[in-house]
C-alpha cells in the first residue's frame, strides 16, 4: 500500500496515528539537526518533520538530500505542530517521519511549482504536466470536472441519454473549415472531423431517441482569434416533439441548476430578447446586461439641425456613462483615440457633459441648445454627473462601434463583475446573413435551421428579412449556447439548400443521408449546443478558456508540449496514397 492517507486529509483528531503518505516534495527546509519537507499531492500539502532526536541519522541525511519534485513515500506518526499554520487545512499537525523511501528522483523543474510561478506561458505549456501540479491549474481542472458532472446529473435526471457519435465523418456546415483525415483504405478519400455532431443528433431524433446529449469534442479549422481552440468541447443536445419554448425552458433549467450548484447563485430573471431588440439596445447579439448603459437612438432629436455629420447619418446613437462627467478632457480624448483605431474604425465621437447643476456642455455646442441636449439625455437615460457618448453613421457600423465602447467603458469602470451572473435568451435571429466575401447569403446558424412559421415564402422575395427559429443563450456578454428548431421534412430542407446556393446534386452528395432519413417519419425536433470551455471559464469567474483545458493549443494551433502538428514519414504518406507538395 502506497499510502494510508492523502496529503490534504490529516487533522488534529489524527494525532498519534501511524500513517504512510506519498507525494511530491514541494520544498525542504534544512536546519542541520532538523529537516522539514512540504509533501504535496492533488489533495493538499502535509508538513513532514525529521529531527535528530527522534529520527535515525540515516533517514535525516537522506531527507536533507531531497530535491524539489522528488516523489517519496514516508511512514511516521502524526504529531501536533509547535507553530500551527491556520492557513493550511493540515496546519495543526505534522508527520514525525521514521522511514523514507525515494520512489523517483526529479530534475530541477524549469519553473517553480507554486501558486505564483516564475514560469512564463510558453514554458508552462511546454511542461504542462508540471503546470498541472500547480494548485490554480489543478483546481481549474477539478472545477471543470465538477461542472461536467453537474451537467450530466441534471440532464440524466431529465431523461436525456448520452450517445456517442463518430469523429470520422464528412463535412458538417457550421461555418468553419474542416479538419480532414486521409483514408488509407479508401484511396484518395478523406474523412472530415465533426465541426459538431449536428446531423447525427438529428438522425438520433429520427431514430426515436427523443432526448439526446453528449459532452463532445468538436473541430473547426478557423484562424485562431484570441482565446479560441481548434478543438473544443460542446454540451450537445437535441429533443424531439418540441417547440422553441420547450427548448428554452429545458435549458433555462440547466443554466439555473449550474449557477445554483456551482456558484450558489439563484437566478430569478431570465429575460428573452429578440435579436432586433438586442441590436437596437446594445448593438450586440450577445449583450452583457449586468449594467445599464442601453443605447438611446437620437435621430429624431439630433438631426435636422445644422450639424451635417448627424444629418447625413443613417443612425445617431448614444449611451450614458454613469459618473462619466468626471472624465478629464484627456481621458475623453483617449476614448476618442481608442474609437478611431482601425479595429473599431469610428471617425469621431460627440459627447455631452451632464453637469451636477442640471446644465449640459457638449462638444457640438455650436449646433445644439441646452434644450436639445436635454432631449438627448432623456433618450439615453443620462442623469446629472453622467457623460453622453454619441456615434453616428451607417446603422450596423455605428451600433457595433458603440457596443465596443460600451464594453470598454464597463470594463474600465469595473461594471463587469465576475461574481454576478445575468443570463438571457436572444431569439428570432435572422435566418440568413449576407457574406461580403462571396457576395451571397449564408445560413446564420446552419442550413438545418427552420424559418419562422409562414416565412418560407419570404425567402424568394426578401431573404434578409426572414427570421429563424433560432436562439442563443447569453451569459455576461458571452454566447455560451446556440441552437434552433430544425427543418424536418425533405421538401423544405431541399428548398433551403436551393436558397443557399447548393445545386440538387451538391445537396444530395453532402446531405443525401439526412434528406433520405426525413422520408422515414422524422419527428419535429430541435436542440442546442453549449460551449463547455467558455461556460466553465465564466462560472469559474475567469475569461480565458485555456486555463480550464488540460492540454490546450497555442494561438498558432500548436501543442508545444508534444510538438504537433508535425510532418509524417514517407512510409505513412505512401500508405495513405499521398504525396506532399508544399506551395508557399
Ligand atoms: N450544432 C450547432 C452548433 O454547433 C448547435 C445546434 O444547432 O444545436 O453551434
Amino acid at each position: 500500500m502506497y499510502r494510508t492517507h492523502n496529503n490534504g486529509q490529516l487533522r488534529a483528531a489524527d494525532i498519534n496515528k501511524e500513517v504512510t503518505l506519498a507525494g511530491w516534495v514541494q520544498k525542504t527546509r534544512d536546519k542541520g539537526f532538523m529537516v522539514w519537507v512540504d509533501l504535496r499531492d492533488r489533495y493538499g500539502i502535509t508538513q513532514l518533520i525529521f529531527d535528530e532526536e527522534r529520527t535515525s541519522k540515516e533517514v535525516i541525511e537522506k531527507a536533507a538530500k531531497l530535491g524539489r519534485e522528488f516523489v517519496i513515500q514516508v511512514k511516521g506518526t502524526v504529531i501536533e505542530r509547535e507553530s500551527k499554520n491556520p492557513n493550511m487545512p493540515t496546519g495543526d499537525v505534522e508527520i514525525l517521519v521514521s522511514e523514507l523511501t525515494i520512489l523517483n528522483q526529479s530534475e530541477t523543474p524549469p519553473f517553480t511549482i507554486e501558486d505564483e510561478t516564475d514560469g512564463g506561458e510558453d514554458l508552462r505549456m511546454k511542461y504542462r504536466y508540471l503546470d498541472i501540479r500547480r494548485k490554480p491549474v489543478r483546481e481549474n481542472l477539478i472545477f471543470r470536472s465538477k461542472v461536467a458532472m453537474a451537467v450530466r446529473n441534471y440532464l440524466s435526471k431529465e431523461e436525456f441519454i448520452e450517445v456517442e457519435t463518430p469523429y470520422l465523418i464528412k463535412s458538417t456546415p457550421e461555418g468553419a473549415r474542416d479538419f480532414v483525415v486521409p483514408s488509407r483504405m479508401n484511396e484518395g478519400q478523406f474523412y472530415a472531423l465533426p465541426q459538431s455532431p449536428q446531423t447525427f443528433k438529428q438522425l438520433l431524433m429520427v431514430g426515436g431517441m427523443d432526448k439526446y446529449f453528449q459532452i463532445v469534442k468538436c473541430f473547426r479549422d478557423e484562424d485562431l482569434r484570441a482565446d479560441r481552440q481548434p478543438e473544443f468541447t460542446q454540451i450537445d443536445c437535441e429533443m424531439a416533439f418540441v417547440e422553441q419554448e420547450d427548448i428554452l425552458n429545458a435549458f433555462e433549467g440547466l443554466t439555473k441548476h449550474l449557477l445554483k450548484e456551482i456558484n450558489g447563485v439563484e437566478i430569478s430573471e431570465f429575460p428573452r430578447m429578440t435579436y432586433d431588440e438586442a441590436m437596437a439596445k446594445y448593438g450586440n447579439d450577445k449583450p452583457d446586461i449586468r449594467f445599464g448603459m442601453e443605447f438611446g437612438e437620437l435621430n429624431t432629436v439630433a438631426q435636422h439641425k445644422d450639424f451635417g455629420v448627424f444629418n447625413q447619418a443613417e443612425l445617431v446613437v448614444g449611451i450614458a456613462v454613469p459618473g462619466g462627467n468626471n472624465f478629464t478632457r484627456k481621458e475623453i480624448d483617449n476614448l476618442i483615440d481608442w474609437l478611431k483605431r482601425p479595429q473599431i474604425g469610428a471617425l469621431g465621437m460627440v459627447y455631452v457633459r451632464c453637469n451636477e447643476d442640471g446644465s449640459y456642455k457638449s462638444s457640438v455646442d455650436k449646433f445644439y441648445t441646452e434644450e436639445d441636449l436635454a432631449k438627448w439625455a432623456e433618450a439615453t437615460g443620462a442623469k446629472a454627473g453622467d457623460l453622453i457618448c454619441v456615434l453616428s453613421g451607417a446603422k450596423n457600423k455605428a451600433r457595433t462601434q458603440l457596443s465596443a465602447l460600451r464594453m470598454h467603458l464597463a470594463e474600465q469602470l469595473g461594471l463587469r463583475k465576475n461574481n454576478e451572473f445575468a443570463p438571457l435568451w436572444v431569439v428570432d435571429f435572422p435566418l440568413l446573413e449576407w457574406d461580403e466575401e462571396t457576395n451571397r447569403y449564408h445560413a446564420m446558424h446552419h442550413p438545418f435551421t427552420s424559418p419562422k412559421p409562414g416565412q418560407l415564402e419570404l425567402l424568394a422575395t426578401n431573404p434578409g428579412e426572414v427570421k429563424a427559429n433560432a436562439y442563443d443563450l447569453v451569459l455576461n456578454g458571452n454566447e455560451i449556447g446556440g441552437g434552433s428548431i430544425r427543418i424536418h421534412d425533405k421538401k423544405t430542407q431541399a428548398l433551403m439548400f436551393d436558397y443557399l446556393g447548393f445545386t440538387p446534386e451538391e445537396a444530395k452528395a453532402q446531405f443525401g443521408f439526412l434528406m433520405d432519413a426525413f422520408q422515414y417519419g422524422a419527428p419535429p425536433h430541435g436542440g442546442i449546443a453549449f460551449g463547455l470551455d467558455r461556460l466553465v471559464a465564466i462560472l469559474g469567474g475567469q475569461e480565458t478558456i485555456r486555463d480550464f483545458i488540460a492540454f490546450p493549443k497555442n494561438n498558432a494551433g500548436r501543442d508545444v508540449m508534444i510538438d504537433a502538428p508535425a510532418p509524417i514519414d514517407s512510409k505513412q504518406l505512401e500508405e495513405l496514397h499521398l504525396k506532399v507538395e508544399i506551395k508557399s
